[in-house]
């Protein structure tokens, strides 16, 4: 190993070239969007967080919440000024300790401009202080911000984190988290990972929960309430922490009842997936009256509305599915959807196959016959769906019977390598429908193109020599598990 060592003279000429930079002229402002054709102002340009530290209080009664927000960060241009996207109000920011400029810009972006320039692949410290009530904040028309009676919720895609904490907003720039949340005694602080410590001092009691594997923004989760919370480990040795608010009526048994199963589901789907990639597993059903669920890293989001017709496993393992496929492997732009949502659709046909309430082909078979040629779900494109139906159902059911037909096309030992292999292979990294297709062709030794073409990219019903040929929706029956997946169709 070989360390260059300078003279005294030559590390007084290096500091004085970091101070002034020998070019001003290659400084430029960070791009305000991380260039997703998707959405052109998410994430931020110039720069590549590595872990943001939230250390934050929150008070119910008025949903006031004050902090700061210390972000670790290199640059990966020449920076002038760089972006963060963020809502509330920032009273001050600091850059390597130095105070900052900073504007508003746009919907969401803080224009921070530091009082020296920064050279590429240098590390950067920034900390932003603020404060602010969320639900009084919007952007493009969101409001993502979700009061429930005794706190808030912050889950949501691809807009949650604007809130609550300034950040680079995109999947792209993954960073590990630590989350310290004070709230007044009696109420409790759910988010992702492990809870480290709780101190209470003056009325007020801290959480301090901790991430310690990349984690998009999108996954970071924040929930403040009254909480039951329950922790166990799964038979395969997995941490599970759940939490319950202790205002959810009638919903409450059901609510248990799925995401008590919470370990069991994780190992049964690490033998499909691998082990599974995080610290700790779980979910938190909070009182609110949004629809949907979210697979929020390692503490899946669950509206009580998911358990309002009784047990529902099927949620709850396509939430946990995403844990491998979105969260461990998470898309590089959200035309990459069907990354997420083709895979965990797919995983509840597969918990459909081994209740023994249809098997993923009588699905796909299913789902093939029930939409005629001329119907619209043909029209969109699974493998780039545009912005507007990203989460349209034939992300998940078109994206699911792609599945199939790969399944299909390369049997069930190359297509169970595939599901298995792939976490390994982009682990807590970001990938690509292309990257998919390019790793899946190496695994079986086929050529995967007219198959993907057909399935993901064309806007027309494919003519199915891998899915079973089948007539009329009335030829096929439905199977027993079709009404519990069809209810899960506005979760994420
Ligand atoms: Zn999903």
């Amino acid at each position: 190993m070989h360390r260059r060592i300078l003279a005294p003279g030559a590390l007084a000429a290096a500091s004085l070239l970091l101070a002034i930079p020998a070019s001003a002229a290659s400084y430029s402002p960070g791009a305000p969007g991380i260039g997703d054709p998707y959405y052109p102002y998410y994430g931020n340009g110039g720069y590549d967080v590595s872990h943001y530290d939230l250390r934050l209080q929150y008070q119910p009664a008025t949903d006031e919440l004050a902090g700061t927000a210390t972000i670790l960060a290199r640059t990966t241009q020449d920076l002038s000024s760089f972006d963060l996207d963020f809502l509330l109000d920032v009273s001050e920011v600091r850059v390597n300790g130095v105070k900052a400029d900073f504007a508003t810009s746009g919907q969401h972006e803080l224009v921070i401009t530091p009082k020296s320039p920064l050279a590429q692949g240098t590390q950067v410290t920034v900390v932003v202080r603020y404060s602010g009530v969320p639900s009084t904040k919007s952007a493009y028309g969101f409001d993502t911000w979700h009061r429930t009676p005794d706190g808030a919720v912050a889950a949501d895609e691809p807009e949650s984190a604007w809130w609550w904490y300034p950040s680079n907003d995109h999947p792209l720039d993954k960073a590990t988290y630590d989350v310290s949340v004070a709230v007044p005694d009696g109420t409790q602080v759910i988010s992702n990972g492990l809870l480290q410590s709780t101190s209470s001092k003056l009325g007020w009691t801290r959480y301090n929960w901790r991430q310690n594997k990349p984690q998009a923004t999108y996954l970071t989760t924040l929930a403040v309430g009254k909480f039951d919370i329950t922790t166990s480990t799964s038979e395969g040795g997995v941490p599970v922490v759940n939490a319950y608010s202790k205002d959810l009526g009638d919903n409450d048994g059901a609510a248990r009842a799925s995401v008590e199963r919470t370990g069991e589901l994780v190992d049964w789907l690490s033998g499909y997936f691998g082990p599974y990639p995080f610290s700790s597993a779980g979910g938190y059903v909070p009182n609110t009256t949004t629809g949907y669920a979210l697979e929020t890293q390692t503490r899946v989001y669950y509206s009580p509305k998911q358990f309002a017709n009784g047990a529902n496993t099927s949620v709850v393992v396509h939430e946990l599915a995403h844990q491998w496929y979105g969260d461990d492997v998470s898309l590089k732009g959200w035309k990459d959807i069907w990354i997420n949502e083709g895979f965990a659709r797919y995983a509840q046909w597969l918990w459909s196959e081994h209740e023994g309430e249809g098997t993923a082909q009588e699905l796909a078979d299913y789902v093939y016959a029930s939409h005629p040629a001329d119907d619209a779900f043909w029209t969109v494109k699974p493998g780039d769906p545009g912005p507007d139906d990203q989460f349209d159902i034939a992300v998940y059911d078109r994206g699911a019977l792609a599945i199939q037909a790969l399944r299909n096309e390369v049997g069930d030992d190359a297509f169970f390598a595939i599901l298995k292999g792939w976490p390994k292979e982009h682990a807590y990294g970001n990938a690509s429908v292309a990257d998919f297709e390019e790793y899946a062709e190496k695994v079986s030794g086929k050529s995967l193109s007219a198959l993907f073409d057909a399935y993901l990219f064309e806007p027309t019903k494919p003519v199915a020599p891998a899915v079973k040929a089948v007539g009329a929706v009335a030829a096929v029956a439905q199977p027993k598990s079709w009404k519990q997946i069809e209810a899960t169709n506005d979760v994420h």
